[in-house]
């Protein structure tokens, strides 16, 4: 049975769609943020659900159990119910699953509902499949929208739905695709039934508009260290090597302009360390009377958490800091609340505190320093003119700057490959260590959980500016001044 996410996917890659009928066990783990993709559509779509209050749920536990409610779905369409949710269509092997189905003045509105900003092609092509499949099944006559996050939404005193959400009719645009689904879906059936895996090449298909569940399997014949080993050159890029036969990364030095991208390469084929002892010189400045060791928790959620916020607006939760004293480390914690039923004091003591300490204290973060300077100009507004005396670094820079290159760090040169890299004698507890601070991170924040959660945020934060403090010295120590 084809179903809508098996049509986007046979969209994406016939392969993918072969793959997942006949070998499923190829597949890749599935990541967090995937989860987490999954999770917010389920919210979203319940949410939508509010526009269009007391309707009935159709809602199986998987595609199998809508073949049984199929003549359910008839006695709704019979009786005209006002509105449906999660209604199945069934057509041949095709099953189209409507958000939301609506009867009024003697028409049918199917709404499809995403989690994103804005609508693409792909969610046409989503939407576009559901109509085909309404339409063989019968129904008429039927509008369709695409119900999605407004962009221009912000937060008042009560989350208003009917603001949250934009209603986009999408009519013109399927009657044009229309056309082109019976040829699509006899390709996806053929593929289907076929004996073999049909032949196509890995390329930037296998990551839009989704990253592919097989490219681990599909991948596996490019050996390391390859291509995919560094950053700085585009997936385009990367593919086309790859169709030119320089999958490996000896092949493509000698192709390469970039110096930066040439020390990563030369640091992985050589297994060392390069420094640029110069240019670190020159980021790390004159020595500071004191660091301030710094992480800032944030989110980025599809449903603002405080008001004047818009959907996904990136919002600071807490930050933590560290200060080396003489015979001790001081940590202190502050929640950044712009919420007015909670204070703002403490992030404000924070910036009161850095401000005064400007000219001899020197703020150390990791990868976060695109967060902190907004947050600076937000509280400070009425000392804008001084926050450019405010002295920040951002190590993660040092490594996109390749002034600090080493085999085993990451493409993303994320915090937890540099901590491994610099505490190689402590991978179990770095591993433990992490786990705590990725499920913080991770976690959807609710500020009526705050209690409860205050702690684990309080530990990671501290765990991460300790780890943040022995890069800081190591690398300070590694420099030839
Ligand atoms: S990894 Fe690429 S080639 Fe392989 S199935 Fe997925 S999209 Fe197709």
């Amino acid at each position: 049975m084809i179903s809508k996410s098996l049509f986007i996917r046979g969209l994406q890659c016939l392969k993918s769609l072969y793959l997942h009928k006949n070998r499923p066990y190829l597949r890749d783990p599935i990541s967090k943020s995937t989860l987490a993709k999954f999770r917010r559509g389920h919210e979203i779509g319940k949410l939508a659900q509010e526009l269009f209050p007391d309707g009935i749920q159709l809602a199986r536990p998987g595609p199998k159990s809508y073949l049984k409610s199929a003549s359910l779905v008839s006695a709704h369409i019979a009786q005209q119910t006002p509105v449906l949710y999660e209604v199945p269509f069934i057509h041949e092997d095709f099953l189209a699953i409507m958000d939301i189905l609506t009867f009024q003045n003697g028409t049918w509105n199917a709404f499809e509902v995403k989690s994103s900003l804005s609508i693409s092609d792909t969610y046409l092509w989503d939407i576009c499949f559901q109509a085909y499949v309404i339409q063989a099944y019968g129904l008429s006559p039927v509008t369709f929208s695409i119900i999605h996050i407004n962009p221009e939404y912000v937060l008042q005193d009560r989350f208003n739905p009917a603001a949250f959400f934009n209603i986009v009719p999408v009519e013109k645009e399927i009657y044009q695709m229309l056309p082109e689904i019976p040829a699509k879906l006899i390709a996806m059936r053929d593929t289907l039934n076929a004996t073999t895996s049909p032949e196509i090449s890995v390329g930037t298909h296998c990551h839009y508009p989704y990253p592919c569940d097989f490219t681990g399997h599909c991948h596996k014949h490019i050996k390391e260290p390859s291509i995919f080993s560094i950053s700085g050159i585009t997936l385009e890029e990367k593919y086309q090597f790859i169709e030119e036969g320089k999958s490996q990364l000896r092949d493509v030095a000698e192709h390469l302009q970039n110096t930066q991208i040439i020390n990563r390469i030369h640091s992985i084929l050589s297994n060392q360390t390069i420094i640029q002892n110069r240019e670190m010189i020159e980021f790390f400045g004159n020595p500071p009377d004191q660091v301030c060791f710094i992480k800032i928790f944030h989110q980025s959620p599809a449903i603002p958490l405080h008001r004047n916020k818009k959907p996904f607006e990136l919002t600071p939760i807490m930050i933590s800091t560290a200060e080396n004293q003489i015979h001790e480390t001081v940590f202190n914690e502050y929640l950044i609340e712009v919420d007015e039923r909670i204070s703002s004091k403490t992030f404000h003591d924070f910036l009161s505190k850095m401000f005064s300490q400007r000219h001899k204290t020197k703020i150390c973060c990791f990868g976060e320093k695109h967060i902190l300077i907004p947050l600076f100009h937000f509280y400070m507004r009425e000392n804008e003119s001084f926050i450019h005396e405010i002295n920040i670094i951002d190590l993660q820079e040092i490594f996109e700057l390749a002034y600090y290159c080493a085999p085993d760090i990451d493409t993303e040169y994320s915090f937890q490959s540099v901590v491994r890299h610099f505490n190689s004698d402590k991978a179990q507890i770095i591993h433990k260590d992490f786990e705590l601070i990725n499920k913080v991170s991770d976690d959807p924040f609710k500020y009526s959980d705050i209690d409860g959660l205050k702690d684990s945020y309080i530990q990671s934060g501290r765990i991460w500016c300790l780890y943040l403090s022995g890069i800081y010295k190591n690398i300070l120590q590694l420099i030839d001044t």
